[in-house]
């Protein structure tokens, strides 16, 4: 199975990402956490993202697609894989498309995790991280509405989309999603 989790800051996606790959085992590429871990260990990738992290921006595109496609190439996912934080950008969609076409490979679903934005701002507000200063938030949120939610056009399109509603302890939210996930087969 081949997922990608949607949602804006404080929607749970890491949360979900994680309890989905234990409960149907299998492997979770978390961008968001891959690129703390570069810039922890100061790789080439981590260097080029620290700024982009620090300031709540996007890492451009192009750098990320290049990892994503060399990452997908590894034998650990190669059956498949949930992607949470990826993509992000209309571009990041398309150029995964392409990349799964390259490998004879199909994405199943793009999971969309539906948060009211009061919702979002409050669960962003109470987790407290360096990258989580008002202004940082504010800035991602933004970024969440101009660049991600063009993406759920993006899928729907395609008939990919899978929305749950978000709103809701994380239990339910994950018991809402096996439900969609097994009801689609
Ligand atoms: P997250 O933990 O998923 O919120 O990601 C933390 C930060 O990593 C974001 O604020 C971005 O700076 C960067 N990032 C993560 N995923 C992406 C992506 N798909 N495209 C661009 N930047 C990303």
């Amino acid at each position: 199975m081949r997922l990608v989790i949607l949602g804006g800051p404080g929607a749970g996606k890491g949360t979900q990402a994680e309890k989905l790959c234990s409960n149907v085992s299998i492997p979770l590429l978390a961008l968001g956490d891959i690129l703390r871990a570069e810039i922890a260990g100061e790789t080439d990738l981590g260097k080029f993202a620290v700024p982009y992290v620090e300031k709540g921006e996007l890492v451009p595109d192009e750098i990320l697609i290049k990892f994503i496609g060399r990452r997908l190439l590894l034998w650990d996912v190669f059956n498949g894989w949930v992607l949470e934080g990826y993509p992000r950008t209309a571009f990041q969609a398309e150029e995964l498309d392409f990349l799964l076409n390259d490998l004879a490979q199909q994405l199943d679903w793009a999971i969309w995790l539906k948060v009211p934005i009061e919702v979002l701002l409050s669960r962003s507000i109470d987790r407290a991280r360096s990258d989580d200063h008002p202004e940082i938030l504010q800035r991602r949120l933004d970024l969440f509405h101009e660049r991600t939610i063009p993406l759920l056009e993006y899928y729907e399109y395609r008939n990919k989309l899978l929305t749950v509603n978000g709103d809701q302890s994380p239990e339910q939210v994950q018991q809402e999603l096996l439900k969609l996930i097994e009801a689609k087969g």
